[in-house]
């Protein structure tokens, strides 16, 4: 574990709380945010003060630990009152942070932004923060005095946090991820719709369902009828229950999704290699090539993503297993074995969980230094929320 070595902006010392500034808490990220904080007991460490930016005026939420500088929620737009703050955490949107932080900076704010969506992640002014990968640069950012530290891309941080300890020392050449991502990665909205799916289409072969002499190809055109006219696929746009959806995020225009470019910039951001890193950072090396084909799937939440990794030399299974157990406190390997992997190594079993499982990690048929490997996170906790959380008590000095 790291310690309490950077120069946070606020004393860890001080005898008043900060005031911090909390917009989201409401969302799929900030809803695990805001347990995780509870369960924490981070909330004795700040004043959080809460906005929305569709109920401004009403009740601000209740949290066990919790001393709300105002009873009401703040308007999330208002920039008089979101400047007068030292930190604020966002976990809102993109399209939030465009509209709103430059606003901020113009009228002279000076306060640190902590941020979930990938809007700023690229800014030479930002660090991606995953500390138990890049505290050090988060530690020379502050000392910097960079002002802006946002959470990497969900199935980045989950990848990095179970084979940080290979790249940590320099042993991956190149890397392909093949990923299965959960539909909570898209957001609270997203998930009722894949979970209103599956109710859809469990009624309409409710019936057949119940007698097992019905014909089995009776009930997949009934499904099938229904995955094509009838499902609500507002959110996903074309059905996903019993389906998946290869493409995530924005069409770049080459062939390539957005979320397939985040997986290689964001990946050597974190590393401190290739461009765009914030002052102060260290820049340790040309960037690692690392692509990616990003599949949405039916999983509900946790992403899932195979990996062929080449190494930089031929190193035995169990020394490379012993790297990735050693990378950070919660990767842990999962033996290549079936009911292992059928136990361990699933979404369903990664879900509320720090740990990171790692598994299938074999050696491939192209070349001693080829390895496969299969991990999953909750990416609302690693790959979303836990982060956040850590770089606000690293910048109150509290961890
Ligand atoms: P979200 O669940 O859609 O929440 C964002 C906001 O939507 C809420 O703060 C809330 O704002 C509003 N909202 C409207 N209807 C809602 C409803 N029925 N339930 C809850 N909130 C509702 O988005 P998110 O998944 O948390 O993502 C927030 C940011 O984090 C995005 O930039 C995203 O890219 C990033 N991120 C997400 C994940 C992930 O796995 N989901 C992972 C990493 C990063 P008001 O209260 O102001 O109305």
């Amino acid at each position: 574990m790291t310690s309490a070595s950077a120069s946070p902006v606020l004393s860890a010392h001080s005898e008043t709380a900060p005031s911090v500034g909390l917009i989201g808490w409401r969302g799929m990220v900030g809803s695990v945010l805001m347990q995780r904080m509870v369960d924490e007991g981070d909330l004795a460490h700040i004043n959080p003060v809460f906005f929305s930016t569709s109920a401004a005026g009403k009740p601000a939420p209740e949290y066990e630990g919790a001393s709300p500088e105002t009873p009401t929620l703040q308007d999330a737009y208002d920039v008089d009152t979101l400047s007068k703050l030292p930190i604020i955490v966002t976990m809102q949107g993109g399209e939030y942070t465009k509209e709103v932080y430059p606003k901020l900076r113009a009228a002279g704010w000076q306060g640190i932004w902590i941020d979930a969506a990938s809007a700023l992640r690229m800014s030479d002014e930002s660090i991606i923060v995953l500390d138990p990968i890049n505290r050090d640069s988060i530690d020379a950012g502050l000392d910097a005095g960079v002002k802006e530290y946002v959470g990497g891309n969900c199935t980045v941080s989950c990848m990095l946090m179970g084979l940080g300890g290979l790249f940590k020392q320099d042993l991956v050449e190149w890397g392909t991820a093949m990923t299965y991502q959960a539909a909570s990665g898209g957001g609270a909205r997203h998930m009722r719709e894949l979970l209103n799916q599956f109710a859809h289409l469990g009624s309409a072969v409710e019936t057949e369902l119940a007698d097992p002499a019905s014909a089995i190809l009776e009930i997949d055109r009934r499904v099938l009828h229904s995955q094509r006219g009838e499902l609500d696929a507002s959110q996903f746009g074309v059905p996903l229950a019993g389906s998946l959806i290869p493409w995530i995020d924005a069409d770049l225009g080459n062939g390539m999704s957005k979320e397939e470019r985040k997986g290689s910039d964001e990946t050597n951001k974190i590393l401190g290699r290739g461009e765009s890193l914030a002052p102060g950072v260290q820049r340790r090396g040309d960037s690692i090539p690392f692509e990616s084909l990003c599949v949405r799937v039916g999983a509900l939440r946790s992403h899932s993503q195979a990996l062929t990794l080449k190494l930089r030399r031929d190193l035995p299974v169990d020394e490379i297993e012993q790297i990735i157990s050693e990378g950070s406190p919660w990767a842990k390997v999962v033996p290549n074995e079936k009911e292992a992997t059928m136990q361990q190594l699933t979404p369903v079993a990664a879900t509320g969980e720090l740990t990171i499982p790692v598994g299938r990690i074999r050696k491939l048929e192209m070349g001693p230094e080829y390895i496969s490997a299969f991990t999953i996170g909750d990416q609302l906790l690693w790959g979303a929320a836990e982060p956040l959380r850590r770089m606000l008590l690293i910048a109150i000095g509290k961890l």
